[in-house]
C-alpha cells in the first residue's frame, strides 16, 4: 500500500471531533472529490469519487451524522487486475439538500465568503478542512523518495483559500497548474512534517520523521567525507608533483647546489612525500609555517620548470 493511502487511512480514523470542524472536513472533501448533480426541477446533488474505502466510509459518515438526506453508495470494482475499486457516493437530488449546500459553503452561485470567514476563525475546524482537502484529492510521496505532498483541485479559488489556510499554520505552499488542475503543494521535509501534525497524522509523522532523520543525517556524512576527500586528492596531487620536481632537480643541478633552506625542504619532502605542508614546517629547523613551506615549494617547482624549459632549447 503507498504511504499515501496509509496516511488517508490513519486520517479516515479520525471521527471524535467537535461538529464544527466535522463541517469543515466535509466542505473541504466535498470540494476536493466531489461533483454536482442536478436532477429533476433543477434540484441539486453531488458525488464523491474515491478509490479509498476509509474515505468514502468517513464521507458517509461525516453526512449522516449531521444531515438527514438520501445517499447511495456505488463500488465498481478495478477493471484491470492492478486497478483499484472505486467507490461513489451520490447524494441524490432533492430539494431537501439545500441546507446542505449553503451550511458546507458550497452552494453554486452564490459568494460563500461568509462560510470561509466561519471556518477560517478557528485552529481546530482549518486543521479539519486541510484533513478534509488531502482525503479528498491530496497524496504525499514516501519520505525515501523525494519530498513531495500536494493537494489537487480544479478550482482556483479553492486552492488560493488552501495557501491562506496553510499560510496560517506558517506552512508556505506553492501552486501550479497541472492540464486542468491546480496543484498546491510543499517541496520541503520540515513543512511536509508539519502538515501531517497540522491534520493529526500522528503516526504516519512518526514514520516520516524517522527517515527523515536518518535520510538528512546520511546525506551530511556524505557531503563531509566527499569535501574531505576532494581536499586530500588536492594535497595528494600535490605532493606527487612536488616530489617529481625535485627529483629532476637532484638528478640535473643536484639538491647540494640549492640555497640551504629551499635543499632542507626538498630533502624533507622526498622523505615525507605524504606529510602536509604544516607537518613538514614542524619539521624544518626553527619552525617554518604552511605559508612559508609553501612558498620554498613554489620556488623548487619554479627551478625545475626552468630545468625544463632550458633542456628543450
Ligand atoms: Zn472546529
Amino acid at each position: 500500500m503507498s504511504f499515501s493511502a496509509d496516511v488517508k487511512n490513519e486520517l479516515a480514523r479520525i471521527t471524535d471531533e467537535e461538529s464544527c470542524c466535522n463541517l469543515a472536513e466535509l466542505a473541504a472533501l466535498i470540494r476536493m472529490g466531489g461533483t454536482m448533480l442536478i436532477g429533476g426541477n433543477n434540484n441539486l446533488g453531488i458525488t464523491f469519487t474515491t478509490e479509498n474505502a476509509a474515505v468514502a466510509r468517513k464521507v458517509l459518515m461525516l453526512i449522516k451524522r449531521r444531515f438527514d438526506l438520501k445517499t447511495e453508495v456505488v463500488v465498481s470494482r478495478g477493471r484491470r487486475l492492478k486497478k483499484a475499486n472505486s467507490y461513489l457516493i451520490r447524494v441524490v437530488p432533492s430539494r431537501s439538500n439545500v441546507d446542505l449546500f449553503t451550511t458546507l459553503g458550497i452552494m453554486p452561485g452564490v459568494s460563500n465568503e461568509r462560510h470561509y470567514a466561519g471556518i477560517l476563525r478557528r485552529a481546530c475546524c482549518r486543521r479539519a478542512y486541510l484533513r478534509g482537502a488531502f482525503l479528498g484529492g491530496g497524496s504525499v510521496n514516501k519520505p525515501e523518495g523525494e519530498y513531495h505532498l500536494e493537494l489537487v483541485t480544479e478550482n482556483q479559488i479553492f486552492a488560493k483559500t488552501l495557501i491562506r489556510m496553510l499560510k496560517s499554520f506558517k506552512l508556505m505552499a506553492k501552486i501550479t497548474d497541472r492540464k486542468h488542475d491546480y496543484v498546491v503543494y510543499l517541496k520541503d521535509g520540515e513543512a511536509i512534517t508539519s502538515f501531517l501534525r497540522v491534520i493529526g497524522a500522528n503516526s504516519a509523522l512518526f514514520i516520516f520523521e524517522n527517515v527523515r532523520v536518518v535520510k538528512d543525517m546520511r546525506n551530511q556524512v556524505n557531503r563531509l567525507v566527499n569535501c574531505e576527500t576532494a581536499n586530500l586528492q588536492k594535497t595528494v596531487n600535490a605532493a606527487v608533483r612536488q616530489v617529481e620536481r625535485i627529483k629532476l632537480i637532484a638528478q640535473t643541478i643536484g639538491l647540494s647546489g640549492l640555497p640551504e633552506n629551499l635543499r632542507e625542504t626538498a630533502e624533507l619532502r622526498l622523505s615525507y612525500p605524504e606529510a602536509t605542508l604544516n607537518e613538514l614546517g614542524a619539521l624544518m629547523d626553527g619552525k617554518v609555517g604552511k605559508s612559508g613551506i609553501n612558498h620554498r615549494l613554489r620556488k623548487l617547482e619554479q627551478i625545475a620548470q626552468n630545468l625544463e624549459t632550458e633542456s628543450y632549447e
